[in-house]
């Protein structure tokens, strides 16, 4: 699910997209200048290892993602702290972020019930 930038406007866009764990379900919604803000929910579960005793186990996901998706290369005017992910093709690809962020979670610290 590629979204082209240009096309987002104040009206949310919804989205959902799955991986075999996860399902990514939100909005994109144009922000201010350049930038587009994403606000979604990872639900579903994971199948990781433990990172004590290497056991697979199914995490839980529930979590609430948001960041701005800048159209080019993001300049920090204001030197604000934004959440800021640069897309340089001027378009946004759903299933690659949730791809991202199913590697992000995975490379968290996470132990299983027995270790706990
Ligand atoms: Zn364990």
């Amino acid at each position: 699910m590629k979204i082209l930038l240009r096309k987002i406007t104040k009206t949310p866009l919804d989205f959902e997209v799955k991986s075999d764990e996860i399902i990514f379900k939100g909005y994109l919604e144009y922000h201010s200048g350049k930038l587009i803000l994403l606000k979604a929910k990872l639900n579903g579960l994971l199948r990781k290892s433990c990172d004590i005793c290497a056991e697979e186990f199914d995490l839980l996901v529930d979590e609430d993602v948001e960041f701005f998706i800048s159209d080019g290369i993001y300049k920090d005017d204001n030197s604000v702290d934004l959440d800021v992910v640069e897309s340089l093709d001027e378009s946004v690809n759903i299933e690659e972020i949730l791809a991202s962020e199913i590697e992000l979670i995975k490379s968290d610290y996470h132990s299983c019930e027995n270790c706990k």
